[in-house]
């Protein structure tokens, strides 16, 4: 398979290293983003760490005539998409006008609005049925990995599901006082906004981190976790049958908490232009300036990320609770790969994905799938190998009703 991926951040840094680490399948690797130094540190570390070469390229991938440039050029049987959510309708018409396979790790989101939702990517199944080419939807951890987990308990494990907690723990500690583990902008667009889940064909919205919950993590110990909305929660709401509950949590630390508030308040996470001095300016697009990169967060990050699926079902007429889990080092994922354990999750899953492809047990039907639609055995069985083993352990019970409400922080 050749490969082309776009977007050289802290999650394309792993996405091009493992594929340099899987050369019988990737024959020829190219990395393109929108500033060439980025990509050459990749590449020096590649040649440095692996002693493989990748080719690189500059682009700005919201010009969808110069990807498509880029495309005829390089060839690439797959383009993975590691650049940010903004991109992904850029990208998909780039694949679509070369007849070229998708994927990417997070749905669209306007720019302008903090607002991702499954919708403006579905709208294309028709012109990728048409163009004989797949597009694979949120092929990162979470959504990806996550979803994965809930296809293969569907497939193997429970005759039917009833409740999904997805719960995402980072218990790691990089020394700084405040930064985000991914895209600082991406990454505060998506906590600073109401919360949502969905239970008995509704869904039901809560205030921005109004509900916390204690919850008990694999190899890390009970943190405090908050729900929030997450976009795997609306793909899944469409694939997994029979479910009637279904919720996202995630850890966040007190001092991360205080920072955000604080953002919050005087304004600084707003994503509308205001004048500064006479110039037109995005607070939030400043703050992601002023932030720590999350590639910079690599060295020295100790702790683990654990995070995985808590599911009740049926098997048998008999009702079960179980966890699907991965638990991430973030001092061995930098020894490997020179990146923290959020860049890795989301890294190894879409280069499975591409090997998925590559193999031949993924996109045998065109069009734009959700990665729980497709096999999730043979992932399962590659994922592990890639650096992301899991395991299943049964529970006496699930996470249960909503319990902790932070009462300043209910939904208008
Ligand atoms: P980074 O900010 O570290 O990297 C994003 C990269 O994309 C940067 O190198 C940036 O370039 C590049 N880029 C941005 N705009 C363009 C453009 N127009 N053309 C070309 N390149 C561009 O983010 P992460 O690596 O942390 O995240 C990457 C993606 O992964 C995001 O979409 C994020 O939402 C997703 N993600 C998914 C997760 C999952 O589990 N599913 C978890 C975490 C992240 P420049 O350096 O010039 O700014």
């Amino acid at each position: 398979m050749n490969v082309l991926i776009i977007g050289a951040g802290a999650a394309g840094n792993v996405v091009a290293k493992k594929c340099a680490m899987n050369r019988d399948i990737f024959k020829s690797i190219h990395l393109a983003s929108r500033t060439l130094s980025k990509c050459e540190k990749i590449k020096n570390e590649c040649k440095r760490f692996l002693n493989e070469d990748i080719e690189i390229h500059q682009l700005d991938a919201d010009n969808v005539a110069e990807t498509v440039v880029l495309i005829k050029k390089v060839k690439p049987d797959l383009v993975i998409n590691m650049a940010l959510p903004y991109q992904d309708l850029a990208i998909m018409d780039a694949c679509l006008e070369t007849k070229v396979n998708y994927m990417d790790t997070a749905n669209y989101e306007p720019i302008d609005e903090a607002k991702f939702e499954y919708h403006w990517q579905w709208a294309y199944q028709d012109k990728f049925k048409k163009a004989g080419i797949v597009a694979i939807l949120g092929c990162g951890f979470d959504p990806g990995q996550t979803n994965i987990y809930c296809a293969y308990a569907q497939k193997n494990l429970f005759d039917e599901i009833h409740e999904i907690d997805i719960i995402d723990c980072n218990a790691g500690n990089h020394g700084q006082a405040f930064a985000t583990n991914f895209n600082p902008e991406i990454n505060l667009r998506e906590v600073t906004q109401c919360g949502k889940y969905w239970e008995n064909g509704k869904w039901i919205e809560t205030g921005p981190l109004e509900f916390r919950k204690m919850i008990d993590y694999p190899e890390v110990g009970e943190k405090a976790s908050y729900l929030l909305y997450h976009e795997e929660l609306e793909s899944l709401v469409q694939n997994i049958k029979g479910l009637k509950r279904i919720r996202f949590w995630m850890t966040f630390g007190d001092e991360y908490i205080k920072h955000m508030e604080v953002l919050q308040n005087v304004g600084m996470t707003r994503i509308d232009p205001v004048i500064h001095n006479g110039v037109e300016i995005v607070p939030i697009q400043f703050l992601k300036t002023l932030l720590p990169e999350p590639s910079s967060l690599a060295e020295n990050y100790t702790g683990k990320t654990s995070i995985g699926c808590i599911m009740t079902g049926v098997k048998g007429g008999k009702k079960k609770t179980i966890l699907i889990y991965n638990v991430c080092d973030h001092a061995q994922t930098h020894k490997e790969v020179q990146a923290q354990a959020v860049s890795y999750t989301t890294g190894v899953p879409p280069v499975t994905g591409a090997i998925m492809l590559a193999k031949g047990f993924w996109g045998k039907e065109p069009g734009v799938w959700n990665v729980e639609q497709l096999d999730p055995d043979p992932f399962m069985a590659e994922v592990a190998k890639q650096g992301l083993p899991w395991h299943v352990k049964e529970l006496k019970e699930g996470l249960g009703e909503l319990t902790e409400r932070r009462k300043d922080k209910k939904a208008a």
